[in-house]
């Protein structure tokens, strides 16, 4: 029968041996942040609409056009988490983690949802790995967390990456940035694309970030955020400059970057690959000091970024530092040759699992041939065969995939045969 039910569009299955790789991946970029003092947090798959709407804003690409919103048995509206921030704050708020008085620092992983067009590097369900750090911040925390990054980077050999910044203002000077901005948009609004001319009375800071060729030329010509920047906001994205060329981290000054998302003031930052191609940012982030206190929670600057782990994938796998594969995922393959077989079979995969070795058996009977070709497909390093013979003599005859070997080990030294099993290509 033809199987008619396949993968949603963007969604990817990720089949063994990758998917031990792609965990590895995310665990190298987790291990990072771990060593950055970030604790994990599990976080929901799917939060009320409103919370994504109060915080990503519902004049933003993803809360108008990408979310994945659905009404339940009990007629409540959910969405899909389209990123991790948002959730995290609420989870934070909620169970009183965040404090004026102190740093809290966590990070979290796992698929996010976006109804986008897909294409290489941009999927509807994809890996992020992120962290936030909340409280009485520093432009040094800023800069702390910029560095985790750039150790990602360096770390993973990720080719021609580089660290772009800017900094947003905050509600004192940009308002004022956002009217000048506004003048200048309408007086070239023929030049402008319509998605453009759409944003300039909804969200005009994102029309900094067209990528339409028509609509470049007008926006490089735009009035900089950085000459509007309030003395507060000059000093904290001087000091984050300095942060960064002490600790001797390139970064090019973007004044377009303004990022997808409502929420940042102040620092915001992307790390680009060129080989990555269209989609080139690898990592994302910035500061949200507006952010908790809109939440509900007490009125604590943040700063966060997140990564996408399918694009670092891309990228180490460019960089030649994908992990390695498992290799022989299961060491022994049992075989019962006939049904006397079956039983001691399952009694022996048992007792090596025991002992940590990963076993699997082939119970079906049948032809040795048919046992050879299961242990290939498992992966295994060792068939033990148990025949009529090895029944009686309490032995499981255990063959070598490798050198052609074959020896018989007594079934009442499990021990024994584990620990030969276990030094065989250790
Ligand atoms: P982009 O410019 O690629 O649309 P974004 O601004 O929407 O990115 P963020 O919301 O900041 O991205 O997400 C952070 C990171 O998550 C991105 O830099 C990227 O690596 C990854 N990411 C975002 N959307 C997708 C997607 N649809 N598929 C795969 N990875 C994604
Ligand atoms: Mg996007």
């Amino acid at each position: 029968m033809a199987l008619s039910i396949r993968a949603p569009r963007g969604i990817k299955d990720v089949l063994p041996p990758d998917a031990t790789r792609f965990e590895s991946i995310l665990k190298d970029a987790e291990d990072i942040l771990a060593l950055g003092g970030f604790r994990k947090i599990l976080l929901p798959l799917f939060e009320s609409t409103a919370l994504f709407a109060r915080s990503i804003g519902g004049a933003t690409d993803i809360v108008e056009k990408e979310m994945y919103t659905f009404l339940d048995k009990g007629g409540d509206q959910f969405s899909l988490r389209p990123e991790g921030t948002a959730s995290l704050l609420r989870a934070a708020i909620e169970h009183h983690l965040v404090d004026p008085s102190r740093l809290v620092r966590l990070y979290y992983s796992g698929p996010m949802f976006r109804h986008e067009r897909p294409q290489a590097g941009r999927l509807r369900q994809f890996y992020q790995t992120g962290a936030e750090i909340l409280g009485p911040l520093s432009p040094m925390d800023d800069v702390d967390l910029i560095a985790l990054i750039h150790r990602m980077a360096v770390s993973f050999r990720i080719p021609g990456s580089s660290l772009l910044l800017n900094n947003m203002g905050c509600p004192v000077c940009r308002p004022a940035y956002r009217e000048r901005l506004v003048d200048y948009l309408n007086a070239h609004a023929e030049e402008l694309c319509e998605t453009c001319r759409k944003r300039t009375v909804q969200n005009p800071l994102r029309v900094l970030d067209c990528k339409v060729p028509s609509c470049q030329g007008v926006l490089e010509a735009a009035p900089r955020i950085a000459d509007s920047l309030c003395p507060k906001s000059r000093e904290h994205f001087r000091r984050v400059r300095e942060g960064l060329d002490g600790l001797g981290i390139p970064y090019v000054l973007s004044h377009r970057l303004v990022r997808g998302l409502d929420y940042y003031t102040e620092t915001t930052f992307e790390f680009v690959s060129d080989a990555l191609g269209a989609q080139s940012t690898w990592a994302a982030g910035g500061r949200y000091d507006g952010l908790a206190g809109e939440l509900g929670g007490p009125d604590v600057p943040g700063i966060g970024f997140a990564a996408g782990v399918e694009r670092l994938w891309l990228l180490r796998e460019k960089a030649g530092t994908l992990p390695d594969p498992e290799s022989h995922p299961v060491r022994i393959t049992i075989f019962a040759m006939d049904p006397a077989g079956q039983i001691p079979a399952l009694a022996l995969v048992g007792r090596l699992r025991q002992e940590g070795i990963p076993a699997a058996g082939h119970f079906s009977a049948g032809k040795i041939k048919g046992a050879f070709r299961q242990a290939e497909r498992d992966g295994a390093l060792f068939l033990g065969i148990l025949g009529e013979d090895e029944i009686r003599s309490k032995t499981v005859q255990v063959k070598n995939l490798e050198t052609g070997d074959q020896t018989p080990w007594p079934l009442d030294d499990i021990k024994a045969l584990a620990e030969m099993i276990r030094k065989t290509g250790a």
